[in-house]
């Protein structure tokens, strides 16, 4: 159970919010959780739509994953071909997620992410959205001069930096138990 308390109105109650989802058992709740609504509540009370903030698991067992949202850093040992990550935002896992759900890399992501900054001098955070099934090319979303745009990027590069993990294996050395993989992870490295 979830406690909640309105931020607008102060109404309290009690939510019954599962705290870990595996897909395997429970794939109807699948959309929802990706579609983030999920994670939203509406306060009968007032009506206002709160975005829920707790302790919560994603587990893929047929793809072989497990992303933790939360705040604190948890230890957890997991099978070698098991990913685990560490997320603290909503947005952060549903995006983690996408990466994981597309059977992708996520460091490699990562890495596209971070030469693709550079090569196009954008200073704000990429977040991937979808991987083409025809050509492989990996579409990402960023925000620039207020609105949302698009870029994609050539699955050449992804299998360029799938490359480079497979090369230097402290990236995997470093990524086990619950790590928290994300841009600030990738710059640690390339100091
Ligand atoms: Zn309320």
């Amino acid at each position: 159970m979830l406690d909640f308390t309105c931020p607008s109105c102060n109404h309290c109650e009690s939510l019954d919010i599962p705290a870990l989802v595996n897909v395997r058992t429970n794939p109807e709740l699948k959309e929802s959780i990706m579609d983030g609504s999920f994670f939203l509540h509406e306060c009968p009370a007032c009506g206002a739509s709160v975005l829920l903030k707790f302790p919560f698991s994603y587990v893929d067992p047929d793809k072989r994953f497990l992303v933790r949202l939360s705040g604190e850093e948890t230890r957890l040992s997991l099978d070698d071909d098991f990913v685990g990550r560490r997320v603290v935002e909503v947005g952060d896992l549903l995006e983690k997620v996408r990466i994981l759900d597309a059977e992708l890399d996520d460091i490699a992501v990562e890495l596209v992410k971070y030469v693709t900054s550079n090569d196009m001098n954008i200073h704000t955070r990429l977040w991937f959205s979808k991987q083409d099934p025809v050509d492989g090319n990996l579409t990402f979303a960023y925000a620039a001069d207020g609105e949302l745009k698009a870029l994609s990027v050539g699955a050449g590069v992804y299998e360029n930096c799938c490359g480079i993990v497979a090369r230097t294996p402290e990236f995997k050395e470093k990524s086990t138990g619950l790590a928290l993989v994300d841009d600030r992870w990738i710059d640690s490295f390339m100091r």
